[in-house]
């Protein structure tokens, strides 16, 4: 029988949202394989976090925890050897997660470690071990089945529903061995102070792009944003041109996003910014240009410059909320 171990991240006593979807395709992938999902807490004092998840359950059959003081802050190095020793000690036949930062930098490794298939940013489970993933930024669609005795595979959040709550799952600690950070030591972490939700956790993302001219211009962006109570998002030629901060890049090689509601304002819409926010429930694009590929993927639209046009609609908010 398949054994499906899912890496869930914690924030504080609570499990991260952003690693619901990655719950998602591991339970299709159990119910594929005819198999169980499990779930797995790794971090430093993250018991009672665990015991939310236990309570929550997510239709996993154990949440297992490897709770250790040199698990946090955060290094691949020792996340690498408790997943890879949680997997072993398991008997887990898959292995993975969403596609976060954390999981993208860890289940490569224990890939590796494991001397197993790796099935990266997939966007659908479509059989036993079989998945769907995108290739060339979205150019090309692959269907693919992963063979080996443990498969390791990252879901893009985006294309999969997050998991809720089911029935509570029995909580134990796994012997996932000592973890080994092999020198690497987190020297300093300077958080992003923001009043805003997190890009990847936001109902609403306002996006600017070149168009937008300079970052002094991104003001308006943000008034909207902070009106809708959403998060800043930027095209890669937003940021590497300095106008707003390099995390709030969206796209193939930035954060990928899919809220309910995403602004591109001007923002032509390559191929690679679509791949960070093509899953959006619903967009809307503002562009000059009529022919600006954006248009294919936008629910809504709106040929117009910017400067005439999000003056308006930021009164048009401020009115309707009164
Ligand atoms: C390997 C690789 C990875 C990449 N990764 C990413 C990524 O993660 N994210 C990403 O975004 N890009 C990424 N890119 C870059 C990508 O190819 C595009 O260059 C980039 O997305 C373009 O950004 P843009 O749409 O803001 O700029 P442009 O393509 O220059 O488009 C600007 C748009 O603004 C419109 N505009 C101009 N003035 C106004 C106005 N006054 N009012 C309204 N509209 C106006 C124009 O009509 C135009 O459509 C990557 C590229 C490569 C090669």
């Amino acid at each position: 029988m398949s054994k499906v171990l899912v890496v869930v991240e914690t924030d504080g006593n609570a499990i991260k949202s952003a690693s619901l979807p990655g719950i998602t395709a591991g339970a299709q992938l159990a119910q594929q394989g005819g198999g169980e999902l499990h779930l797995l807490v790794v971090g430093a004092g993250v018991g009672d976090a665990a015991n939310a998840i236990g309570q929550a359950g997510y239709g996993a059959a154990g949440v297992h925890v490897a709770d250790h003081a040199d698990l946090a802050p955060f290094t691949t190095e020792a996340w690498t050897d408790v997943v890879v020793g949680a997997a072993k000690a398991l008997g887990a036949t898959a292995l993975g997660g969403t596609a976060t930062s954390t999981l993208r930098d860890v289940i490569p490794r224990a890939a590796a470690l494991l001397d197993a298939p790796l099935a990266s940013e997939v966007t659908a489970v479509t059989g036993s071990n079989a998945f769907r993933r995108e290739m060339s930024a979205g150019r090309a669609v692959a269907d693919f089945t992963a063979s080996g005795s443990v498969v390791c595979f990252t879901a893009r959040a985006s294309d999969f529903e997050p998991a809720t709550p089911a029935d509570a799952a029995p909580v134990a600690a796994v012997d996932a061995g000592t973890p080994n950070k092999r020198g690497a030591e987190v020297v300093s972490i300077e958080k992003t102070q923001s009043a805003r939700p997190a890009l990847t956790e936001a109902n609403v993302v306002v996006a600017g792009g070149r168009g937008m001219g300079s970052g002094e211009n991104f003001k308006p962006l943000e008034e909207l944003t902070d009106l809708l109570g959403g998060a800043l998002g930027a095209s890669r030629a937003a940021t590497d041109a300095g106008m707003v901060p390099a995390d709030l890049q969206v796209g193939q090689t930035g954060k990928v996003v899919a809220p309910n509601l995403y602004f591109a304002v001007a923002i032509s819409g390559a191929i690679q910014h679509l791949a960070g926010m093509k899953g959006s429930k619903t967009i809307v694009a503002i562009n000059k240009d009529p022919e600006a590929p954006i248009f294919q993927v936008a629910d809504y639209g709106l040929v117009a410059k910017w400067e005439d046009t999000l003056p308006q609609l930021i009164e048009a908010v401020k009115a309707k909320k009164g």
